[in-house]
């Protein structure tokens, strides 16, 4: 499976958690990730993952365009609902995106709790 990892700032300690716990099935996955958030997850976890652009600055896209080449099987977007994101056209449109080629997409962790039970 082609696994996308995304959290916006405030979720970041949350999304490290969660690859934390799941490290073992994680990492037998090829994983992506917006800048920050995979830079991050490699640094408390050591897992490998791509690391596209930051989000602001195109990795969301760079996800969505991977999502359009049927190339991401899953995501995991801890969305933080509290704060205006500056680019948000560009997370509704990789929202939009999952929806139309039907890609499983956890915006918070316990719907991520749920998801991740698919890869065992
Ligand atoms: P980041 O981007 O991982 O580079 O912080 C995430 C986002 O806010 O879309």
């Amino acid at each position: 499976m082609r696994i996308a990892l995304i959290a916006h700032d405030k979720m970041k300690p949350e999304i490290i958690a969660f690859a934390t716990n799941h490290k073992a099935k994680l990492e037998k996955h090829k994983l992506v990730a917006t800048g920050t958030t995979g830079k991050q997850i490699i640094e408390h976890t050591g897992l490998n993952i791509k690391c596209y652009r930051s989000g602001p600055l195109g990795g969301d896209q760079e996800i969505g365009a991977d999502v359009a080449n049927g190339k991401i099987d899953m995501i995991f977007f801890f969305r933080d609902p509290l704060t205006a994101q500056p680019h948000e056209p560009d997370v509704s449109a990789l929202l939009r995106l999952s929806d139309v080629y039907k890609i499983p997409l956890a915006t918070n962790l316990s719907t991520g709790e749920y998801i991740i039970k698919a890869l065992e």
